[in-house]
Order: structure tokens, then sequence, then C-alpha cells
């Protein structure tokens, strides 16, 4: 029990202590540094536990010291929120301690590579109807392994950050146009990230030696450039202009109660993907549209294993690097309210879902806000939280005009630099300038 005066069905009590990294203004740090979250509040862990490593603003270095290290320092910081402990640290601890409603979030971790799995068989196979249709819905190697690509690392961003609609080429009956997405999109998943790297192939059992912990995502998509780019090589442009994270790192540790056994698996996969304990992750994810609950996500279904993918990622020798992220890929289980995207919930469009406040959505309008959120069992029938992951469209840029204003290139916009040489402004334009004379 801690001393703190938590409600006893806090989600972020002791048996939680996710990882974020804070600042704030007036007596608050000023400079990024690591904290763990309790209740409403942010440990400071650089004055709890004077280790410079959590001055940084980032988790990396933490993350680097390996599970040993992470380990000794979860022991440490429930020892002193803990009711033992409450005579002899309390005064120390709460001038440690400062209310959420105060703190300003960044991202966690300094994102290193980036991979999005597909580790949903109701999500595959449901996504193989509506672009394979009349095809087998599963291809010939999804129960072999857990199919993946390499992502944008780079447009990685901290939940909140608004996501602009973007540009593309959309397919038509007589050939493709040039615009914004009109079938905008999130996804459900959930995301971990690698604290101690490898250079030689991590086996299912070595999961817990390198991921540090896990985080809900939200790999934002654009179906009509999807569906016309990734033949036949997979996602491109639809889906590398962002990919939410939520700014919490809940610890493997925190997990130990959600730990399930993933659906049977048939065929057997290959024995450096066999995985035959508890690999699973009963998190319940919920998704809201606008503040209306739309889908109930249970990642217990995924047929795939996180330990499994990352045995996967890495068994033909690709090392992996402290901040590597690696996602689960749509959660999707068997139920019509358990889809993970709107592709899926709207049926491709056919089949619009109806709002409570009346309004209907086959993909996500201007304005539109996505909020995923997740729990998982703890102790004795008690439950964490996550938090969340959320975002907000905004109209796709008009970042540059289709054609051509008397032979010369027609921009709209300033936020992107025109091309060196490029002397359509009219107007001086500090960047513009710079990246002419090469400074940029
Ligand atoms: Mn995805």
């Amino acid at each position: 029990m801690t001393w703190l005066d938590l409600p006893p069905d806090s989600l972020f009590g002791v048996a939680n202590l996710p990882y974020g990294v804070f600042s704030g203004a007036d007596g608050y740090p000023r400079a990024p540094r690591v904290g763990v979250r309790i209740g409403d509040s942010m440990l400071d862990l650089l004055s709890a536990l004077a280790d410079p490593v959590f001055g940084e603003p980032s988790l990396n270095a933490f993350m680097a010291q390996g599970r040993t290290r992470w380990s000794e320092v979860r022991a440490q910081i429930t020892g002193l929120l803990t009711d033992e402990s409450a005579g002899r640290h309390r005064r120390a601890v709460e001038a440690a301690l400062y209310p959420l409603s105060g703190v300003r979030l960044h991202l966690p971790f300094a994102v290193g590579d980036y991979v999005d799995f597909y580790a949903s068989e109701h999500h595959a196979t449901n996504v193989g109807q509506l672009f394979r249709p009349g095809a087998e819905p599963l291809t010939p190697n999804w129960k072999h392994l857990p199919i993946g690509y390499h992502g944008r690392s780079g447009t990685i961003v901290l939940s909140g950050t608004p996501v602009t609609r973007p540009h593309g080429q959309r397919p038509g009956d007589s050939g493709p146009t040039f615009g914004p997405s009109r079938r905008l999109d999130f996804e459900a998943e959930v995301g971990f990230v690698v604290g101690a790297g490898s250079s030689s192939p991590v086996n299912v059992g070595e999961f817990p030696e390198h991921v540090f912990g896990v985080f809900l995502v939200n790999d934002w998509s654009a179906r009509d450039i999807q569906a016309w780019e990734s033949v036949p090589l997979g996602p491109f442009l639809a889906k590398s202009f962002a990919t939410s994270i939520s700014p919490w790192i809940v610890p493997l540790d925190a997990l130990e109660h959600g730990r399930v056994s993933p659906p049977p698996r048939d065929p057997e996969p290959l024995p450096y993907l066999a995985d035959t304990g508890q690999g699973g992750l009963d998190l319940a994810l919920e998704v809201r549209l606008n503040g209306h609950l739309v889908s109930r996500p249970p990642f217990a279904t995924m047929y795939w294993t996180p330990a499994q993918m990352l045995a996967h990622m890495t068994v033909n020798g690709a090392s992996t690097r402290t901040g590597d992220v690696y996602a689960s890929g749509t959660v999707s289980g068997p139920l019509k309210d358990q889809r993970g995207c709107l592709l899926e919930l709207s049926w491709g469009g056919t089949e619009p879902l109806v709002l409570p406040d009346g309004s209907s959505r086959s993909f996500l309008e201007d304005g539109d806000e996505v909020t995923i959120s997740a729990t998982a069992p703890a102790a004795g029938g008690a439950r964490i939280g996550f938090g969340a992951v959320t975002g907000r469209i905004v109209p796709a840029r008009a970042v540059l005009a289709a054609g051509r204003v008397s032979g010369r290139p027609y921009w709209l916009s300033h936020r992107q630099p025109p091309p060196i040489g490029a002397s359509s402004c009219g107007r001086a334009c500090p960047r513009w300038s710079a990246a002419r004379q090469g400074r940029s």
C-alpha cells in the first residue's frame, strides 16, 4: 500500500509506475527530465533517486542500462512510495512530487528505428477481404511469420500533436489524382520500445532482457493512398506522415498479471518462433472518436506475441538499438465493435459508423479527434492504466498548387521552402534565402 492518498481503484497506483519525460513552468523543472507517474502526480526521479541518468531529456540513457537496473529502480521507487518507508522518506518524496496538472509531457525517448507489424488475424483477414476481394484473405505467409514493414521513425510524434491530413496520389477510374486524402483513418496499436539493444538475434525467451516497456500507438493511415501505392512493396507514404504515441511507458514488470496465452497457432510456427508460454498480453483497448466510444479492441486476441515479433525482426542478424520501436499492427478482435480502425468499422466505407450525436463517419473528417486508451489486469482484480494517445485532424496544408502559373511553380504556402532557384515567392522569404545560399 502506498502512503499517498490515492483512490483504491486508481489506474496509476504503485502497481503501475509508468515512466515519462516532463517539464513545467513556475516551480517545476524547466528542462525536460525523467519521472514516474503515481496517481495524478509526477515523481521527479532526479530529485528522488539522485541519479543523473534521470536528468536526461529522454529515457534512453536509463533504458540502455538494462534489465537488472530497471528492476532495481522500480524496487527503489516502490520502496519510497509504500507504507513502511513513510516515516523515513515521506517528506523528501513529497518535495519531488509535482501535480500532473502543471506538467508538460515530452516524447519519452529518442526514437531509433521503427517497425510496424500486422499481427492481428482478425484485422489481417478483414483488410484482406476489403483490399483483395475474391482472393484468400490471409496471404500464404501470414501464419508462418509476423508480417511487418519498416516505418518512418522521424515522424513519430507525441500524443496531442495535431495531425495534418496528407496529400498524395488517390486512385481513380481514369488514373490517379493528386490531393488531400479522402480516406484518412486511425489504427489502434500497441508499441514496444527496445531498452537494451542487441547485435545478434534475440530469442523469444530473451524478450524481457531487451524490451523496456509498452505504450499505445495510433498509426494514422491514408487508405486511398495506401490502396494505390502499396502493391507490391507495402505501406509507404500512406503511413509515413505521422504516427502518434502515448507519453507513458509502462514497464514490463507492471504487466506480470496481464500475461495470457496467445490464441492457438496452426500450423505450428518454425522453432525460432516457438512461444508456448504466456507470451500474450491481456490489454483492453478503447477507441474514442470525438469522445464517443467506437471500439474496444482486445490485445489478448493477437495471433503473434511481442516476443515473437522481436525474434522475427532480428532473426536475420539485424541489430537493435536503444530507442528502437516496434508496433503490433492494428488490434482487432473477432466482434464488430472490437475492430481497431475505421476501414474495418465502416467496412471500407460501405457501412458508415453512426455516432451518438447523429453524425456518421466512413473515414476521418477535419477536426475529428481520436483517442486510444488501455488498461491491463493487476493483482487482486485491480487494473493499471496506459493513459491515452490522442490526436486531432487538421485540414491539409496547401503545400503546392496542382499546376504552374505563367510557366513558374506557384507556391501557395511558405511552410515548405521552395526548391533552390525557385523565384515565385514575390517577397522576401528568410528560409528560402538561406536555402539559396546553402545555409539551411
Ligand atoms: Mn499499422
